[in-house]
């Protein structure tokens, strides 16, 4: 089996993706920092927006095809098919769509009861990806999730009557968590026969409940040594389950990557849709005002709140060496020449040095890539080879 390759995996150069934001949520996870509200009053027009700017983006990709469509959030597992259905008429309106996209929805445990799930397995959603984080109840509500333990489990087996393409989020390094919680975590995914699994670090960000509660000591701290010993055994434990670890914080069985999160590490073009939404032409990126009421308001106005920011050559460079590191493609020492010039390879070989020898690093067919010892530094390294 080539490791590199993956059979789902079809590359065309044009092909580009579409995310659409869905700025809900039934509750807010201590731990998150994404842009949502709680409050679902103002849907409605949300939804109308998202059509509207659809539309009013049509020509950036009027030369392009797209293949992914990903509902991402927020959860979008709040929207009712028929509104899932409106927003992809939308799209399938204004953009070439190529025959069989990947079309992803990320949904939460508490919502798929049978009925959503035969319900989105009629509609042209062919890829969940579910929130599930932990089967353990302590974890949850430390994290205050919305589902509970017996949901997560439940929703997985009627899930996969139905879907065959399922990812599965954990969080590992939850304070309290011990080791063998964690491996049973990582087993039960496996029993219920899922074929990919995106996994993160719980980490502290700012001025989220969990940094309040840490402070006051309400919740024990996160252990960095604790996470990197567990995220250490989720590797071990998917390879030995036939798992590929081809990002970062995702595995995969073959077939299974994520044609979308691929084309993002891969730098192709894709548009953000909706408040908070990012967006990458390939020269800059732009991002949507953060803000629900705002950005209804600008794109009834015709108008998009976005900010934008041409990219230097130093960026695109440190952009590519930051998720080539992280992906089982590592950097391409002949892409660095080809794009960046020679002058950039002697420069990143230059920095790599340090990393090489203290085997972090290594170089496979042209390619640097992190060991498995340097996996959970791999962000630290990446920016020791920026360019500023
Ligand atoms: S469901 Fe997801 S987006 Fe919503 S608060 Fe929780 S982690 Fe954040």
């Amino acid at each position: 089996m080539n490791l590199n390759t993956d059979s789902n995996h079809k590359e065309r150069v044009d092909d580009v993706g579409i995310y659409i934001h869905i700025p809900f949520c039934k509750q807010a996870c201590f731990y998150c920092d994404f842009h949502f509200s709680t409050s679902l009053k103002k849907k409605d027009e949300l939804i109308d927006a998202l059509i509207v700017e659809l539309e009013l983006r049509k020509s950036e990709f009027e030369n392009d095809t797209v293949a992914t469509i990903y509902f991402g959030g927020g959860t979008p597992s709040l929207l009712s098919l028929e509104e899932i259905e409106t927003i992809l008429k939308a799209v399938y309106n204004n953009y070439s769509v190529i025959e069989n996209p990947e079309i992803t929805l990320e949904a939460n445990p508490d919502d798929l009861s049978e009925t959503k799930i035969l319900e989105l397995a009629k509609s042209n959603i062919n890829r969940l990806s579910i929130g599930v984080q932990s089967f353990f109840e302590a974890d949850l509500k430390l994290m205050n999730r919305a589902h509970n333990a017996t949901e997560a489990k439940h929703c997985l087996e009627l899930a996969t009557q139905y879907f065959d393409n399922i990812s599965v989020d954990l969080i590992y390094g939850i304070p309290g968590a011990t080791h063998e919680q964690w491996r049973e975590n990582i087993q039960t995914v496996l029993d219920f026969n899922i074929p990919h699994i995106s996994s993160y670090a719980l980490t502290v960000e700012p001025k989220t409940a969990l940094a309040t509660l840490i402070k006051k000591g309400k919740i024990e701290d996160v252990d960095e040594v604790h996470a990197e010993v567990q995220f250490h055994m989720l590797i071990n434990q998917l390879k030995e389950a036939g798992f590929i670890h081809y990002e970062l914080s995702n595995f995969s069985k073959p077939g299974y990557f994520s044609i979308n999160n691929s084309a993002y590490w891969k730098g192709k073009k894709y548009i953000g849709i909706g408040p908070s939404a990012h967006s990458f032409s390939g020269e800059s990126r732009s991002w949507n005002i953060s803000n629900n009421s705002k950005y209804i308001q600008a794109i009834q106005l015709k108008t998009l709140p976005s900010e934008i920011e041409i990219l230097s050559v130093n960026d695109k460079y440190n952009e590519y060496v930051m998720t080539g590191l992280r992906t089982i493609w590592g950097v391409s020492l002949e892409t660095i020449v080809a794009v960046f010039g020679s002058d950039f390879k002697t420069y990143i070989l230059a920095q790599a040095d340090k990393y090489l020898n203290e085997e972090l690093l290594y170089i496979e067919d042209n390619n640097l890539k992190v060991t498995t010892k340097g996996k959970f530094l791999s962000d630290g390294i990446a920016s020791q080879l920026f360019k500023i």
